[in-house]
């Protein structure tokens, strides 16, 4: 391990600290496959320190006793530091994830919303006064934080996806100890300086770096982390559910996806493939949203095909930082080499390559974790390729003939994130918004997203929504209040 590195300890309680056990681990960027970066390799004693100073800043001293109008202020000052300081966040995530600079600047850019949005909608969550049918009664409800939020993610957005977590779970007055992804902590690190700028007292935002087991685990598991939202992977999701469930906490589960992409005749065709293309081949295909299974209409097959390859095919690999650069690395040497292990079972099982099918052949950037953008044609719903999630620049086009099959193919799948459409008929625009399993739908377009519209899956693809005024509401509980105006208790025997 090269220690003259810079080194990136934990942000626990207001401070930058390394981790009790002194141990670092490197974080590499994927461009040239070397270390950049020291992180600190957090435990479950650092996990307990960050969640005792969450537990702390929730139930006494400045944060438990800010009103909710302050709270927003403080978000919208946080909100305009990062708009502020969004070139060296950029420029951290794309050394550390490898996504291109042009979609970074532009998801960094965007943040502030979420903390102007939530910031705005933290003072106007009201609580009610219900009409009761018990006589001499008098009941109200308070809307109250649910209490420490462990925010795990995973690699793919780093800033952006903790941001959707972040924001609506500090508008509804909680406190947070995010755990990022061991392989893009640095990010996140860097925002705490921000939040101490912007003047959140300390223990309110708490980051413990370090791996899933060693981290993870003991965060999801700790007694006084009351609600768990989590952003990841099947298998770790199946475990963050399962250790929740044992400690009774509440969780919020982004997972994965296969999503269908379906492109029918009467489409305008070259803006389905521009779609298409987008939907599998930004950010290398390492998206929750990747449309990666693209369902095509049989009497318009070969003539998509043929534009896919020819554009996928001109697509320009490169240096992620160059701006003209039009697909990355893929962010891990692990996931490139299961990526690359999809590609060998897709031609196993009969898939026909029609484009890529390897690492890149470009010498230039040999030391970097490069799949070429990869289409394979002849592919059908039962093949490995097609029902699990790759998370890499690989398309899978299938063919259906009526909009039935579309529908039956679409949904036959363990998971249900997000569905595309192309079709210039609104009939079938509503019909197929109705009948496709998923959280989202987009019709004529792919890969949009906001802060004001809520996100999430269905089946295996998660459970809860993020974004959109709803979201406030995963991080908030409902107390009931009784008083009694009666002089007299009655019968103290039977229940009133
Ligand atoms: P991952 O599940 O391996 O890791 C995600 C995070 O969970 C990491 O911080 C990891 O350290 C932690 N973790 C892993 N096991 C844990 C455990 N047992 N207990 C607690 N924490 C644990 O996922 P990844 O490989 O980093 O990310 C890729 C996955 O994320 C893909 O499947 C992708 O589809 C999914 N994803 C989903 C969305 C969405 O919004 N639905 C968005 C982005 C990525």
């Amino acid at each position: 391990m090269t220690q003259d590195l810079p080194h990136f300890g934990m942000y626990i309680d207001g401070r930058n600290v390394p981790a009790e056990s002194g141990e670092w681990f490197e974080t590499f960027n994927p461009f040239n496959g070397q270390p950049w970066a020291l992180v600190a390799k957090g435990s479950a004693a650092d996990v307990d320190k960050a969640v005792e100073a969450a537990h702390r800043a929730l139930t006494a001293g400045e944060w438990a006793e800010m009103t909710a109008t302050k709270r927003g202020a403080l978000m919208r000052r946080l909100g305009d530091l990062i708009a502020e300081n969004s070139q060296s966040l950029s420029d951290i995530e794309v050394r550390d994830n490898g996504k291109l600079l042009a979609e970074i600047n532009g998801q960094i850019s965007y943040i502030p919303q979420w903390y102007y949005y939530y910031g705005g909608l933290a003072d106007k969550i009201e609580g009610a006064v219900l009409p009761i049918d018990k006589p001499d009664s008098f009941v109200f409800l308070r809307q109250e934080p649910i209490g420490v939020v462990a925010a795990i993610t995973p690699w793919n957005s780093p800033l952006f996806l903790t941001t959707w977590k972040l924001a609506p779970a500090l508008a509804a007055g909680c406190t947070v100890v995010i755990k990022p992804s061991e392989h893009t902590s640095v990010s996140v690190l860097k925002l705490c300086e921000l939040i101490e700028k912007a003047g959140f007292p300390k223990g309110v935002v708490n980051v413990v770096t370090g791996f899933g087991n060693e981290v993870g685990e003991p965060l999801v598991s700790h007694e006084k982390v009351a609600k768990i939202a989590f952003t990841g992977g099947e298998a770790g999701g199946v475990a963050v559910h399962s250790a929740a469930a044992r400690s009774m906490k509440s969780v919020t589960l982004e997972l994965g996806g296969k999503s269908p992409n379906i492109i029918f005749d009467d489409a305008d065709l070259e803006e389905a493939v521009k779609g298409a293309i987008s939907g599998i081949f930004a950010a290398s295909g390492q998206t929750c949203i990747a449309g990666s299974r693209l369902l095509v209409q049989a009497s318009i097959y070969d003539r998509i095909l043929k534009r896919l390859v020819e554009f996928a095919g001109q697509a320009k690999l490169g240096d992620p930082m160059e701006l003209s650069t039009q697909v990355g690395p893929v962010t891990t040497q692990q996931q490139y080499a299961r990526v690359l292990d999809y590609i060998g079972i897709a031609k196993d099982e009969g898939a026909k390559c029609a484009l890529g099918g390897g690492p890149s052949t470009d010498t230039d950037l040999k030391d970097g974790w490069f799949v070429q953008p990869t289409i394979f044609s002849n592919v059908t719903n039962t093949m490995r390729i097609a029902r699990e999630e790759v998370f890499g620049p690989v398309l899978s086009v299938i063919p259906f003939e009526t909009e039935d099959d579309a529908i039956r193919i679409a949904n036959d799948s363990p998971y249900g994130l997000a569905a595309g459409v192309w079709t210039s008929d609104v009939r079938r625009m509503l019909k197929m918004s109705q009948k496709l399993q998923a959280g989202t739908i987009w019709i004529n377009t792919y890969r949009a997203g906001s802060f004001m519209v809520p996100f999430g899956g269905v089946k295996r693809s998660g459970m809860g929504r993020e974004n959109g005024q709803d979201a406030i509401r995963e991080f908030m509980q409902t107390k009931s209040v009784w008083i009694s105006t009666a002089a007299e208790t009655p019968n103290p025997f039977v229940m009133r």
